[in-house]
């Protein structure tokens, strides 16, 4: 049979509970999930990516087949390269529509068979993303509802914090 690969590309700084929760809905859907840490030349990231391929292996290490890696170049490429047919995006709102439909349009133009899917989150993390955690950490507030227990470690770590 088949194998079915899914590759979930993201800046992931840090992974939270939102992204591992789309993970592990995906898993059930593919043989295997390849995470693609990006390197995204736009955003000026907290974590280097060494930091966050170390957060998001440690974060996803209770689900099996599930590979986690540094983008080193286009997403389609990384796709093809790694035999994945389809690149899974989460959606929490309609806000982040305009923005992955574009996405997604683009990189099906340029591979056209390479699809994208959409995954929904559990209602509870359709306000979740890393730069809230970010914002919220670094005014000392608690943040274990947002990311998992080593993650906020690692947050505390970088903004000092005592809690
Ligand atoms: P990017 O910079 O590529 O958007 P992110 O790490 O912010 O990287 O997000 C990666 C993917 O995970 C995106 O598809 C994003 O919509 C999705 N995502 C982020 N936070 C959540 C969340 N709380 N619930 C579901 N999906 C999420």
């Amino acid at each position: 049979m088949k194998n079915k690969i899914a590759i979930y590309p993201g800046t992931f700084d840090p992974i939270t509970l939102g992204h591992i929760d789309i993970v592990e809905r995906s898993i059930k859907i593919f043989d295997k999930i390849i995470v693609v840490i990006g390197i995204n030349s736009h955003k000026q990231c907290l974590f280097n990516e060494a930091e966050r391929l170390d957060m998001t292996k440690h974060s996803l290490n209770h689900i099996d087949n599930i590979e986690v890696i540094i983008n080193e170049g286009l997403t389609v490429d990384i796709a093809e390269k790694h035999n994945a047919s389809t690149i899974i995006r989460g959606l929490r709102a309609i806000s982040d529509f305009d923005y992955e439909f574009q996405i997604a349009l683009t990189n099906r133009k340029i591979r056209y068979n390479i699809d994208t899917i959409f995954m929904l989150p559990d209602e509870k993390y359709t306000y979740l993303s890393s730069t809230i955690v970010r914002e919220i950490a670094m005014f000392n507030e608690n943040i274990n509802s947002f990311v998992n227990d080593y993650v906020s470690t690692k947050l505390k770590e970088k903004f000092n914090m005592k809690i």
